[in-house]
């Protein structure tokens, strides 16, 4: 049993998000442009990402600090080869309760059933169009939103829990809300529509693309009868509502206009092996990757690990104002990089 830690608000860890790749398949226009991510755009070399021994250390040091949620980002993380044996040992960790993994779904059907088998159950995809001709504008890759739809079906034949995560744009996505819940209503699949953010550096954010949870649910409420849901534990993110007499829900996530940073209890780990107490950080990362390749023991990386938990005081969201933003341009750590 270990003491609880808390950083300088108060505020326990108990999530570590790991980025295994910052390499995508995508190409979308907020996260890797295409004009920057070209052909000739150097990815970092293998031995710069943290190695699954390395990965596997860490996160077991973490459990004993009190995390007992994994989720696994990118990049694509199902583009890092041998993923699953990765899950299989995480999921070995004590303390680890729970492992995630975020993903564009692209090759969900090939690498699903060897991730089902190391463990993985849940999965979330990103998904910000259901519109076939949107989606494949959106991706610059040509891929169909009817292609991601179809890996989710097959991930759920699997057996995973399947979460769908839109992030809704003024004038670019939202007349994409009531489409996407109809089709999801009456499937084993929670869609989750996020407020827009100003996450990297190159997502060309501003607050009057920000289509807020008011405005959502005003959109919801005129195609559809709902009712809300309780939310189930400290710290859930997303607002829940199901639709009235259907089993499924679907959630809102307040991301701009109602900050959940007092409860935010996540530590992020680049693909390069960085700390990041916040996904807006603008400070470089503290090194992880050099402290594990050191002759640092298991108990002083631990210690190093506290302390940094014990000075995070970051709480972006609940401070961002025009003049943050502004701030933080061009500063914050990148997206493939860190995951959403
Ligand atoms: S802005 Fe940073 S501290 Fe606040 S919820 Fe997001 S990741 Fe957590």
């Amino acid at each position: 049993m270990t003491a609880q830690i808390l950083d300088k608000l108060g505020r326990p860890i108990r999530d570590l998000r790991i980025s295994v790749t910052d390499r995508c398949n995508f190409r979308c226009d907020y996260c890797m442009p295409k004009e920057i991510f070209g052909d000739d755009y150097v990815f970092l070399p293998k031995n710069e990402l943290l190695a699954f021994e390395e990965i596997v250390r860490v996160t077991r040091i973490y459990a004993q600090l009190g995390v007992k949620k994994v989720r696994i980002t990118g990049g694509e993380p199902l583009l890092r080869r041998d993923l699953d044996q990765l899950i299989a040992q995480i999921n070995e960790i004590e303390g680890i309760e729970d492992i995630g993994l975020t993903t564009n779904g692209l090759l969900l059907t090939k690498h699903g059933p060897k991730l089902y088998d190391a463990g993985l159950r849940r999965i979330n995809v990103s998904l910000d169009a259901i519109d076939d001709a949107l989606f494949q504008s959106i991706n610059n890759r040509n891929i169909k939103a009817s292609t991601i739809l179809e890996q989710i079906d097959n991930a759920v034949q699997m057996g995973f829990e399947v979460k769908v995560n839109v992030v809704v744009q003024k004038g670019m996505n939202d007349d994409q809300i009531v489409p996407m819940l109809e089709y999801f209503k009456d499937k084993d699949v929670t869609i989750r529509f996020i407020e827009f953010m100003d996450v990297g550096n190159d997502n060309g954010w501003d607050f009057s693309k920000v289509v807020t949870k008011d405005e959502m649910l005003n959109i919801i409420q005129q195609a559809f009868e709902i009712e809300p849901v309780p939310p189930r534990y400290y710290g859930e993110v997303a607002k829940y509502y199901r639709h009235v007499g259907a089993k499924s829900k679907f959630g809102l996530i307040t991301s701009v206009s109602e900050s959940f940073c007092s409860t935010c209890t996540r530590a992020r780990l680049s693909s390069d092996g960085k700390f990041y107490g916040c996904l807006f950080s603008a400070v470089d990362g503290f090194d992880v990757r050099a402290l594990l390749r050191s002759s640092a023991s298991d108990e002083e990386v631990k210690e190093t690990l506290k302390g940094l938990w014990h000075i995070r005081d970051d709480r972006y969201s609940d401070e961002r104002t025009e003049q943050t933003v502004a701030n933080r341009r061009k500063k914050k750590i990148n997206m493939n990089y860190i995951g959403g």
